[in-house]
């Protein structure tokens, strides 16, 4: 026998044998107990470790195919159990995740030579890790997040938000049997039937979860950031897109309404409120007005308000819906087909500086750029996370690119370019501004590791 095959064979053999632990009711990933869970995906890495990287690509294109196949599905399933986004938005957001997160190419080992010999420091697995995903991008971030952390080597159990379970546990379920079917380990990829914040609390304090990716609020990045264990914190946003004189106005409408009704508002990245220049926020509202929104009055923006806030925070029924319901929340039908809702606002109005996440836009005007700057850091809150501006004037980009300090900046395009959707670049659903590792992808999801070959191998 060559030594391929007798290496083939023994690792067959231990792969059967860390199989026969397993139960067997739970090949497709999905389990009663946390505990049951990260057992599983704890198994399931030791055999994702034995198999060399081509073997790792053909899972990922598994993954990517059997969720390219399903989008319309998952879209479907998403919008009617969380009750938030538009389908046709959640299929292209499917397929960008499919197709545009980065796979195991992402892992780039590097090499140091010299007089003492060879140094190689490569990217290895931290081994079970903890993905706590959103309702708001929840296949989305699912799919994201598995290449990612499997291209890396981990497994990965999900705590999917309570408001998507079913749709969750439904694309685990298929991407588990997509893996199956090209001959990977099962429960790659692993939750509980009902997840909860308690689970995501029991999840992240498991002694066998090594990394914590947490996607959503302040709250679950607080709480990751405070598990003691290796974490990564994607929290919320409130981009800011500033509009100033040298723009392409007409564009600059187009491209502001295209963000900010993507998916009603859904995204972290979509633009939360338009700060314009003076001098043209007269045309800018007029080439607003040839798109599909609807400019509310000021009696119309107060009532609008106080359903949009209530007891100081945003209305969670309003999250996600339509702009016809929550127009309609006021009593008030558009004639025709409108995507956003236009408040014109002062800057200091309270939607200037919450995150809504509904198709609602506060726009203000303020008198030059160094003001619009001024106010754009403001709203954004320190969260570091994305800031947009339409402009053709390279100081004022740099000025407030320099100012802002977000994870993302924008320039003349929609926000969904900033994540590779129409613009350069990998795709994530993960964008970490406060722990810094910003737009993640499979090399996040690793830990790097150095080889020392002492006076060895050189060439020249
Ligand atoms: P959320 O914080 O309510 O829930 C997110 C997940 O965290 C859920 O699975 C939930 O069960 C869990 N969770 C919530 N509080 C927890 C706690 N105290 N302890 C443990 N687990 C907890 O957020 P959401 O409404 O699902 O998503 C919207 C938010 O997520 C927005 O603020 C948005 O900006 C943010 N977000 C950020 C990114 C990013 O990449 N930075 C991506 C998507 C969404």
């Amino acid at each position: 026998m060559i030594q391929e095959e007798l290496v083939a064979l023994i690792k067959s053999k231990v792969i059967d044998e860390l199989s026969k632990n397993e139960n067997q009711n739970s090949d497709l990933g999905i389990f009663d107990t946390i505990d049951e869970a990260v057992q599983a995906a704890k198994s399931a890495q030791k055999k994702l470790c034995l198999l060399d990287l081509e073997k790792r690509e053909v899972i990922i294109a598994a993954i990517r195919k059997v969720c390219l196949d399903n989008a319309a599905l998952f879209a479907r399933l998403s919008v009617e159990e969380s009750g938030m986004g538009r389908v046709d938005d959640k299929v292209a957001k499917l397929i960008l995740a499919a197709k545009k997160t980065p796979g195991t190419e992402d892992l780039v080992p590097s090499v140091q030579t010299g007089d003492n010999g060879l140094t190689l420091i490569e990217q290895g697995p931290f081994g079970v890790i903890a993905a706590i995903t959103p309702v708001t991008n929840p296949i989305a971030t699912i799919i994201n997040n598995s290449i990612g952390m499997i291209a890396g080597g981990n497994t990965v159990v999900v705590n999917p938000h309570p408001r998507a379970v079913n749709v969750s546990i439904k694309v685990i379920e298929l991407i588990n049997d997509a893996i199956s079917k090209v001959g990977g380990p099962k429960n790659l990829i692993c939750t509980v039937k009902e997840p909860t914040i308690k689970t995501s609390q029991q999840l992240m304090s498991h002694p066998d979860i090594k990394m914590i990716v947490a996607t959503g609020g302040p709250g679950v990045v607080k709480a990751a950031l405070s598990s003691g264990k290796k974490a990564i914190g994607a929290g919320a946003g409130n981009p800011p897109v500033i509009v100033d004189e040298s723009a392409d106005i007409e564009k600059a409408a187009h491209d502001i309404v295209a963000g900010a009704s993507f998916d009603n508002n859904l995204p972290c990245i979509a633009e939360k409120v338009v700060i314009l220049v003076e001098s043209i926020a007269e045309e800018f509202m007029n080439c607003l007005k040839k798109q599909s929104v609807y400019l509310l009055n000021d009696t119309e923006t107060s009532d609008l308000v106080e359903k949009i806030i209530v007891d100081g925070a945003v209305n969670k029924a309003l999250v996600g819906k339509d702009a016809a319901y929550i127009l309609n929340q006021i009593e008030v039908k558009p004639i025709s087909d409108v995507k956003l809702l236009i408040m014109q606002v002062d800057k200091d109005h309270p939607m200037v500086y919450l995150e809504q996440l509904m198709p609602v836009l506060p726009i203000v005007t303020v008198s030059n750029i160094d003001e619009a700057i001024e106010l754009a850091v403001k709203c954004e809150q320190g969260n570091r996370h994305t800031a947009i501006m339409h402009s053709k004037n390279v100081d004022n980009m740099t000025k407030y690119a320099k100012a802002i300090e977000t994870t993302i900046f924008v320039k003349n395009g929609p926000s969904y370019a900033g994540i590779g959707m129409g613009g350069e670049g990998f795709t994530t659903f993960t964008i970490a501004g406060p722990t810094g590792e910003g737009l993640t992808s499979a090399r996040t999801f690793t830990r790097k590791r150095r080889c020392t070959l002492v006076d060895g191998f050189r060439i020249v």
